[in-house]
């Protein structure tokens, strides 16, 4: 699948700290060794403006990203305004930049933000931290003069704090002015989004080097644009998740309901969409031919249902698309690419019919209902297979799910027996892994082996979702 959205790693948890959702395995240091901005050996004339301005101990979210993006690694963090992320942001930079001076390398870093208010502030707070350093600090944003800020390109100025808008601008009379950009912050990505400065941001950051590092910080994960954002600017990079999913998303009510197969999940959706309140459901499947598989058995049941997923033209998609949103539909049944920033009022029930491949895909599906501060229902059928990922979504949530027995169609799959402190099945990863062996040994014949230096024939490409 050529979707970015899986090369994602997560950073791991610090022990006692209890805003994160990420699982503890390895840390690059103690709490306790991180407790003093001391600890991320700064260069000392930031670590002087931090003693200077009153700053003793980091906060969770610098914690948490200083040694991350030290490294020069691309992260996004999601970490809500007055966590302390603009120290988060640029002390890192600030230090990359002054251990390695290079005077004339024009502007080394940018800062884009929404509002002209904010660019202001980090402007400050940017001044504070370099004073007395060779290292200059400029603001662009409109209103201001035009000609001014464009001679700051011509000054070397090395970190520029900006809004998208006027950066566009004097984009399109300087070609290269970021060629040698060493980092790119987009800070409150989800007002940007908001404020609809999308293109605006891809145009600029396409015009930044290549080799840059990125740091995208929201305030949510659960934005429509947020993550998609994240795959085309950062590609490759790190989540680190200040707040947890609960936190985010308080008005949507998350249940899991154990499963013995497909057959009997096929019978608990049918039940679910014939028993359960709702304008309009939305069912995700794995893949396409699922999709497409549950949708004709719901239309026989009498349920209003289509299918959405990524094999469709893009004339069909929206014809799908209106006849979901008009209600002339109100079931819809999708592939995880299809449904990607699915912005749809009226959502009020999101099913699972397999288990999300992973903790990101989970956060993109649950976020298409309880839009606009309606409530919703998200409902994760669990077969005895799919325990362990959903334990493990669990895990990176920081998140334990409502579980629900349907009375009506209860089945035999009650859970493990036995569950690690991880929640995971004790013995299962082995017993999934015995089996995969077992099908995975093919004979190999002589006949077989003849082709051994042949040319192969070309390989079908094949299309994910
Ligand atoms: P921010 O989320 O970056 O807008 O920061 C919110 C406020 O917290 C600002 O007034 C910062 O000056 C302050 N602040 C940031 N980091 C720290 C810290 N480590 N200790 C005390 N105050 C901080």
């Amino acid at each position: 699948m050529g979707n970015t959205a899986y090369n994602v790693r997560i950073i791991p948890n610090l022990p006692s700290l209890n805003y994160t959702m990420t699982e503890t395995t390895s840390t690059p240091a103690t709490v306790a060794e991180l407790s003093d901005f001391s600890s991320f050996n700064l260069h000392s004339a930031l670590q002087e403006a931090l003693t200077k301005n009153g700053f003793e101990k980091p906060t969770p979210v610098q914690q948490r990203t200083i040694p991350a993006s030290l490294t020069r690694q691309n992260l996004l963090v999601s970490a809500k305004t007055g966590s302390g992320k603009t120290l988060a942001f640029l002390l890192p930079t600030l230090h990359n930049l002054l251990i390695n001076p290079n005077y004339y390398a024009g502007t080394r870093a940018l800062v884009l933000v929404p509002t002209r208010e904010l660019a202001q502030q980090i402007f400050l707070q940017c001044q504070q931290l370099l004073d007395g350093t060779a290292l200059n600090v400029g603001l662009i944003t409109g209103g201001e003069d035009f000609k001014k800020q464009q001679n700051m390109f011509r000054k070397n100025t090395a970190v520029i704090i900006a809004t998208p808008g006027r950066i566009l601008e004097l984009l399109t009379l300087d070609t290269a002015p970021f060629e040698n950009l060493e980092t790119l912050i987009l800070d409150e990505a989800d007002r940007m989004l908001d404020m609809g400065f999308s293109e605006d941001v891809l145009t600029i950051a396409k015009n930044c080097n290549e080799n840059r590092q990125t740091l995208l910080f929201s305030a949510t994960l659960t934005h429509a644009g947020v993550l998609k954002m994240a795959d085309k600017v950062l590609k490759k990079y790190e989540l680190i998740a200040l707040n947890t999913l609960r936190d985010e998303l308080p008005h949507i009510q998350q249940q899991i309901v154990l499963a013995d197969d497909n057959a009997h999940k096929q019978q608990l959706l049918a039940w679910l969409l014939k028993n359960e309140t709702f304008e309009k459901a939305l069912v995700f499947s794995n893949s396409r031919l699922q999709a497409t598989a549950l949708c004709d058995p719901l239309r026989a049941a009498g349920v209003r249902a289509t299918v959405l997923h990524g094999d469709m033209d893009q004339k069909e998609r929206q014809r799908v698309m209106k006849l979901f949103r008009d209600g002339v539909v109100n079931v819809l049944v999708a592939t995880d690419l299809a449904a990607r920033g699915l912005d749809i009022k009226g959502i009020q029930i999101v099913i699972n019919f397999e288990v999300p491949r992973n903790g990101i895909n989970y956060i993109h599906r649950i976020g298409r209902t309880g839009r606009s501060d309606e409530t919703g229902v998200t409902i994760t059928l669990v077969k005895h297979t799919e325990w362990n990922l959903m334990a493990g979504i669990e895990r990176f949530l920081r998140q334990s799910f409502i579980r629900r027995n349907i009375k009506e169609l209860a089945g035999k799959f009650q859970g493990p027996k036995k569950l690690k402190a991880s929640g995971k099945s004790v013995g299962g990863k082995k017993k999934i892994e015995e089996k995969k062996e077992k099908v995975e040994k093919v004979k190999v014949r002589d006949r077989d082996k003849k082709n051994v230096g042949k040319r192969r024939a070309p390989t079908p490409k094949v299309t994910a979702e």
